[in-house]
């Protein structure tokens, strides 16, 4: 609708530094860690006096609260993911944002690998991000436990009194305090307060993917998003200043405010993750569809393209609806802020740069209303491959990045006709030509890519094989195939053979060809 007709397409020909997601675009976060990170490596946590009290046993498996984030298509999942981790969280930001953020948080986690584990990690991904986030008082089901940091800071191991079983159960609790960082280098602007912006990406100790029989944590790639997390459940408390507007992943079940101080719970899951961010100054727009709440929240000032990003959203839902299955929230919200990329997903919620939202302005050479279409459009099909349908980010960046990307330019064929996704396609081929064509594999782990090789093969060669794939098919073929995709990994951590079983089931044929062509690493 508002939107740019598909004709104004041609800018965006330049567009596809949409490297939409954070973390992606330059390669990823730079490591800034303090000078004292090496030093306190592998050091031991106190572990004092308990400081939480676990509620009832039940109250883990209660997922009435959850419900309340979820529209039909979405709670269907609520029992059929009983091994989920269930996260509570105290969180409290002060009035000074120079000052600490304090915290605590239990999290319930049961061994949903095949084999006994002796250990249970943590990331503390603020560490890597120029922040600090350091934790005290770690329990194992009520008793101190021993906790060594790893890593560069960056993880944290919890030592097992004895292997945990396949589907046993430990409760494991701690308090935690973050100091945020003070400039965006090494964190892209996701984590911070930036310009009256709070913005807490990965701002919790969360537990990684544990994959191909390891736990994910060595100290994250310089390129990619920092994340590899199974689908689990949060129930946050954030104690906040009373006129801080927030937004968060999931659903408000209860508030109050006392004292100048407002106490949200917000529930949320099945996610791969739980984002917050608030500012003084948000203003929100908000409409709903199809009984999704979609939620436009920017500084003042900015309230026409704040409406146009709630419609890009709104366009997006339908069609991604329409073309692999339902959204499962009730609620997904948006929100301009200063940052170092063009995007990042979240689920349930995702962060745009605040740039796009100036009026009759222009980022790298295209019209902002037009970069801006593009962007929350590739954020919110991260809703469907990164959130609903899981990866590993680090270890096959393809998997959802190359995916979004084609989504994206199937998005504006959907709404504009084939003219507007050619625009598409031409970004991908430049960014594939910033390293001479090459044939680079696509399913490398993000390490491997040097320089521009990130963008140009993830961002570039990735969607074009999807291109390819859908002329050697047909358009309905490979979309049935990616329905197909959808449907079965749905809450799962899916992987290039997943992508690659999806396809062939769709088509009736071997794409071995095809994979070996584009894909797998070469011998
Ligand atoms: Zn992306």
């Amino acid at each position: 609708m508002m939107s740019i007709g598909w004709r104004s397409l041609g800018f965006l020909i330049i567009i596809l530094l949409l490297a939409a997601c954070s973390a992606s675009q330059g390669g990823g976060p730079e490591a800034e860690l303090n000078a004292s990170a090496n030093q306190a490596d592998e050091q031991a946590t106190p572990s004092p006096t308990p400081s939480l009290k676990a509620p009832p046993a039940s109250k883990w498996d209660d997922r009435t609260l959850y419900a309340q984030n979820l529209n039909p298509s979405g709670q269907q999942f609520l029992d059929a993911l009983p091994q989920a981790s269930v996260y509570h969280i105290w969180l409290t930001i002060p009035e000074n944002m120079t000052e600490m953020l304090t915290g605590s948080l239990e999290v319930r986690y049961i061994n949903h690998e095949t084999v006994p584990l002796e250990e249970v990690y943590f990331r503390l991904f603020p560490n890597y991000a120029g922040g600090q986030l350091t934790v005290q008082n770690v329990l194992l089901d009520g008793q101190p436990a021993a906790s060594t940091l790893e890593s560069d800071q960056t993880s944290l191991r919890v030592a097992l009194e004895e292997p945990l079983n396949p589907a046993d159960a430990v409760v494991i609790s701690m308090d935690y305090q973050l100091q945020l960082p003070e400039t965006m280098g090494g964190n892209y602007g996701l984590l911070g307060y930036f310009e009256n912006i709070l913005v807490l990406d990965t701002f919790y100790p969360m537990i990684p993917a544990y994959d191909q029989g390891s736990w994910y944590a060595h100290r994250p790639y310089q390129n990619g998003d920092l994340t590899a997390n199974d689908a689990s459940f949060y129930l946050v408390e954030v104690r906040a200043p009373a006129e801080l507007v927030l937004a968060a992943s999931g659903s408000v079940v209860d508030e109050s405010i006392n004292d100048g101080m407002q106490t949200l719970t917000i529930a949320a899951g099945p996610a791969r993750d739980f984002y917050l961010a608030g500012s003084p100054s948000f203003s929100v727009l908000s409409e709903e569809w199809n009984g999704i709440q979609v939620n436009s929240y920017a500084l003042e000032g900015y309230q026409t393209h704040q409406r146009y990003a709630l419609q890009d959203a709104i366009q997006a839902l339908e069609t991604f609806s329409d073309l692999f299955g339902p959204y499962p929230y009730r609620e997904l919200d948006l929100l301009s802020s200063p940052m170092m990329a063009l995007g990042i997903e979240y689920p349930g919620i995702f962060g745009i740069l605040y740039e796009l939202y100036e009026e009759g302005g222009f980022t790298y050479g295209v019209p902002n209303q037009a970069m801006l279409e593009t962007v929350v459009v590739h954020e919110v099909g991260h809703q469907w491959f990164y959130n609903v349908v899981g990866n590993n980010q680090q270890s096959e960046p393809w998997v959802d990045e190359a995916l979004t990307q084609f989504i994206t330019q199937q998005y504006f064929v959907e709404r504009y006709g084939d003219g507007a996704g050619s625009a598409l396609e031409t970004n991908w081929e430049d960014r594939w030509a910033q390293v001479e064509n090459e044939d680079i594999p696509l399913g490398l782990t993000a390490d491997k890519y040097e320089g521009r090789e990130y963008s140009a093969i993830i961002y570039g060669r990735g969607p074009i094989f999807y291109r390819q794939l859908e002329a050697d098919l047909g358009r309905d073929v490979l979309l049935e195939g990616l329905r197909g995709y959808y449907q079965q990994h749905q809450w799962q951590v899916a992987t290039t053979e997943g992508v690659r079983q999806a396809l062939e089931k769709a088509c009736g044929c071997d794409l071995g060809g095809w994979f070996s062509g584009w894909v797998y690493a070469l011998e």
